[in-house]
């Protein structure tokens, strides 16, 4: 089981010697929790289960961590649930307090001294816990949103280098030209400065917007350094889509464990490829 920070830290060490990424999948209800532990189970690879703000404010912080507990300590994987783009300290260490053993704390829309010191309050706090924290550099787009227009890669880069060093986070998501939803064009990855910044920096690099990035991509990527993958509107997506697709086939009375059973086949096989994806070609990675 992980326990926390270290056990998280060694994960990312083997993948950077396999040279393949951990998947990161949001969920929004106990449904899909249970979908994506299955999916990596039968995949035999660690897994993140991700969990916006939105859904803390939906569900609750003690519930949700109380059952993440639980799915953590009876899956047969590594399982780590992590607090995803979350911009308030005090929600971050909320879930550290809640059995959350990961937070991202999102400050890449704030000034880089602002977002240094925000970083580096849940750092203090989460460290002391055994807590992983995740935070972010240049603005990574999501739908809606005015175009990627990063600051110049140097720039962007002495930035990665000065929130990475002053605060001693564990971990960064990059701007490097995804988006969050689906595309509405094919994604262009600056691989040059995913280069520049796994060269510089000794962290592991987090790829957001994950849905819908070609297969190739995603695997160029993480041979230039991405070691977590995080994939969300596919998920749910598909989960939605499958409910509809069930319910229109066996009908509205029918029991919701039922709907559900059918619903995880789709969504189990969309979760199985992506775990594949990250773990590189056949028989290679964390079998
Ligand atoms: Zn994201």
């Amino acid at each position: 089981m992980v326990t926390g920070r270290e056990e998280i830290e060694k994960l990312f060490a083997e993948a950077d010697k396999k040279q393949i990424a951990i998947p990161h999948f949001n969920h929004s209800d106990f449904w899909d929790m249970s979908f994506i532990t299955e999916a990596a189970e039968e995949e035999n690879s660690p897994v993140i289960i991700a969990c916006l703000p939105k859904v803390i404010q939906a569900i609750g912080i003690e519930k949700l961590g109380a059952v993440a507990r639980i799915t953590m300590e009876q899956s047969r994987v590594p399982v780590i649930y992590h607090l995803d783009h979350c911009h308030s300290v005090e929600m971050c260490m909320e879930a550290v307090d809640n059995g959350y053993n990961s937070v991202m704390i999102d400050g890449a829309d704030l000034p880089l001294e602002e977002n240094i010191e925000t970083v580096r309050k849940v750092v203090d706090y989460a460290h002391k816990r055994n807590v992983h924290v995740e935070a972010e550099i240049g603005k990574i787009k999501s739908a809606g949103e005015e175009g990627y227009t990063p600051k110049g890669e140097l720039a962007a880069l002495e930035d990665a280098r000065r929130l990475a060093e002053e605060t001693k986070v564990d971990a960064l998501a990059v701007s490097i030209g995804s988006e969050h939803g689906f595309y509405s064009h094919a994604p262009r990855l600056d691989y040059e400065l995913l280069e520049k910044l796994h060269k510089a920096l000794q962290l592991p690099l987090v790829l957001h917007g994950g849905s819908g990035i070609p297969r190739e991509d995603v695997r160029r990527a993480i041979a230039g350094g991405i070691r977590k993958v995080n994939v969300g509107t596919q998920i749910r997506y598909t989960y939605m889509k499958s409910v509809e697709e069930a319910i229109r086939m066996m009908g509205a009375e029918t029991h919701t464990a039922d709907i559900m059973s059918e619903a995880k086949k789709e969504v189990k096989k969309v979760l199985r490829e992506c775990i594949v994806t990250c773990r590189g070609e056949e028989g290679a990675g964390w079998r």
